[in-house]
């Protein structure tokens, strides 16, 4: 078995390891560190929690230990998808480098451009950013990258969904021809083989093992539902996540809960916040400050339940998860691989428990077929039977979703009642409506016919010609919600803004009935 010792690092980064207590190098470690401090590209098949950071930050901070920065002209980039991957990065440069005197400077958005602009200006050894960023500072002419000798792609395949290949290609033609090139990426999809066949030269390639798929200590169970009515489907929903969430009682010490759409994530959280759950949102139109308050609560052990769409959760380094629901079946079967990864870490056992309309069949085949098993259907805590069809809520119950009286937190933060309380125990509706933006008609949490992906975390750049932007705000809805503008703009004189949406229905449009 290699050692650390064994892999040519600075004997500062070595104490440093031996701080962190890591004992041995990881698979994708002991690949990529050697070549990288031959000074030869780089390209890691690998997802996170194989231990990716510390791949190429250890040999950089060992290349960067000797020589020293000029102003405005950062001696290694390092390019991550999303603010938070990106502030994790900076964590791992603070632990490695505690012995070796580095500078560095994060530049995300969310944060003032002034700041960042001071660091760079007294010359920093590595600069972490997201592209948008990066490129805005380029632009401004606040930065040089012609002195750039390491450059970092960390999760390409996220920077691909995210729409940031072009970006990416750019920041790459800024920098010299010479410099190393140390790519990551969860999978190769034909896209990000082409970026690493025009900028990558003769790589070493690592491959590591899939976790996720190799992962026979996370428990796997699917929960089939099939809404009573359509427009009861989402607050039904909702009270089957709470029934789930009910039945795994005291097992369930912390969750991350994925939605698809933005919007749901908040609808998620707002209404299990009102049901006296303890649960936060995280996704990229929250503010930057909320972001790391909400994580650094969850990595604590302040909070309970995570809700998150599948960018902003993307490479999050939490230790110990209990559970993972997938509140929908992931639109894309691989970000059921990723999901599901952030439980069951480092041999613990884990569970993942994934919600399935119908209308989610589609997808759901193409997740078993990905990980080439099926996985187990499991009883609606709700009925107590594995049918789609037998419907949560009884006909005449339209209080499908209301909370129950309002309990003080204390007595109920771990929510440790097996089964949600029956409709007629509950109180006057009220709850669900106001917890949610769109209240009755729920239109954001309407069934799409596919999940619309999050864009991006990062707020548009100022740049971006408006037609764009437009585009972007365009795809931030369901697509149930996009190029509707006429319908849902029709008005009834006399009903105001709240036209009940029976009258709006098409005589016509049998199949809606
Ligand atoms: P990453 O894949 O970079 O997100 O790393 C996942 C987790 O593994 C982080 O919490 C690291 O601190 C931890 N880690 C990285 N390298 C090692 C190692 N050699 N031994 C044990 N833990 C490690």
């Amino acid at each position: 078995m290699t050692t650390f010792s064994e892999l040519n690092l600075a004997p500062k980064v070595l104490k440093a390891v031996e701080d962190a207590g890591y004992e041995t190098p990881t698979p994708i470690q002991e690949g990529a560190i050697p070549p990288a401090l031959e000074g030869r590209d780089v390209l890691g098949i690998a997802q996170t929690g194989t231990g990716k950071t510390a791949s190429f930050t250890l040999p950089m901070i060992t290349m960067l230990a000797r020589g020293r920065a000029r102003a405005r002209m950062p001696r290694s980039l390092v390019l991550c998808p999303t603010r938070e991957l990106a502030a994790q990065v900076a964590e791992n440069f603070d632990t490695y480098a505690k012995y070796v005197k580095l500078t560095k400077a994060l530049l995300i958005g969310g944060v003032s451009f002034g700041e960042q602009t001071k660091l760079i200006d007294r010359g920093v050894d590595v600069l972490i950013a997201t592209p948008g960023r990066l490129l805005d500072h380029f632009e401004r002419g606040k930065l040089l990258l012609t002195g750039v000798q390491i450059m970092v792609v960390d999760e390409a395949d996220r920077m691909l969904d995210m729409g940031f290949i072009p970006d990416i290609e750019r920041i790459f033609s800024f920098t010299p021809f010479t410099r190393q090139t140390l790519f990551f990426s969860a999978t190769m999809a034909p896209e990000i083989e082409r970026i690493t066949n025009t900028f990558l030269s003769n790589p070493a390639r690592i491959e590591v093992a899939r976790q996720a798929t190799a992962a026979e200590n996370i428990a796997q169970e699917v929960v089939l539902f099939k809404p009573s009515r359509r427009d009861r489907a989402a607050s039904e929903k909702r009270k089957l996540l709470r029934a789930i969430i009910d039945a795994e009682g005291e097992k369930l010490t912390n969750g991350i809960i994925f939605c698809n759409r933005k919007t749901d994530v908040d609808i998620v959280a707002k209404s299990l916040k009102k049901y006296g759950y303890d649960a936060a949102p995280i996704h990229g139109d929250l503010d930057q400050s909320q972001r790391t308050r909400t994580l650094d609560g969850f990595r604590n052990g302040e909070l309970k339940l995570l809700i998150a769409s599948d960018v902003a959760a993307r490479g999050l380094d939490v230790p110990s998860v209990s559970h993972v629901i997938n509140y929908d079946v992931p639109g894309h079967a691989e970000d059921y691989v990723h999901r599901i990864g952030r439980t069951g870490r480092a041999g613990r056992d884990g569970k993942a428990i994934m919600i399935c309309e119908p209308r989610d069949e589609k997808n759901l085949a193409a997740v078993e077929a990905l990980i080439k098993k099926d996985i187990p259907r499991a009883p609606n805590p709700l009925t107590g039977t594995v049918a789609p069809d037998a419907a949560p809520a009884a006909a005449g119950d339209d209080a499908g979703d209301r909370p129950r009286p309002a309990k003080s937190k204390s007595s109920r933060p771990a929510r440790k009642k097996k089964a949600a309380p029956r409709p007629e125990q509950q109180p006057a509706p009220q709850g669900e409506a106001a917890a949610s933006p769109a209240p009755s008609a729920e239109p954001s949490a309407q069934p799409a016919p596919e999940p619309s992906r999050e864009p991006s975390p990062e707020p548009a750049r100022e740049k971006r010609p408006a037609r764009e932007a437009a585009k972007d705000s365009a795809k931030d809805k369901p697509k149930s919600q996009r190029g509707r503008g006429r319908r849902d703009d029709r008005k009834v004189v006399g009903m105001g803004d709240h036209m009940p949406s029976f009258i709006a229905k098409s005589f016509s449009d049998r199949s809606s009935g």
